[in-house]
């Protein structure tokens, strides 16, 4: 099975002050990131793709990404740190990747 990490996001909600990633200026255009994962696909043979970013759910047209490359029969595995999920994420992280101080605070012992 070939596999490939496509780093589709170019950000991340938690921004971890010892963040690995090196995040992108831009977005990568989604028509260019299909383009290269066909081409990928048809040369070797590509049957798993990761998406990652940064944090994939950053992306605004995550869903049609998803979709075509589900339409290439890939198996897809989303990576993200799920924060987009939790109702209150906008509010804990507001995408600066810092949690309000008595958030913080009130978690330790
Ligand atoms: S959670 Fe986000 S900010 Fe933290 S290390 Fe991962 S990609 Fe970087």
């Amino acid at each position: 099975m070939r596999s490939m990490i496509l780093s589709a996001g170019k950000s991340c909600f938690v921004a971890c002050p010892g963040c690995y990633n090196h995040f992108a200026p831009t977005l990568a255009h989604t028509d260019d990131l299909v383009a290269f994962v066909r081409a990928y696909r048809e040369r070797f043979g590509l049957s798993k793709i990761t998406v990652g970013g940064g944090d994939p759910l950053t992306r605004p047209d995550l869903l049609a990404l998803l979709a075509q490359l589900k339409n290439m029969h890939l198996s897809i595995n989303l990576d993200t740190v799920g924060t987009a999920f939790l109702g209150d994420a906008r509010i804990r992280f507001m995408g600066k990747g810092i949690a309000p101080t008595s958030q913080r605070n009130r978690s330790r012992p």
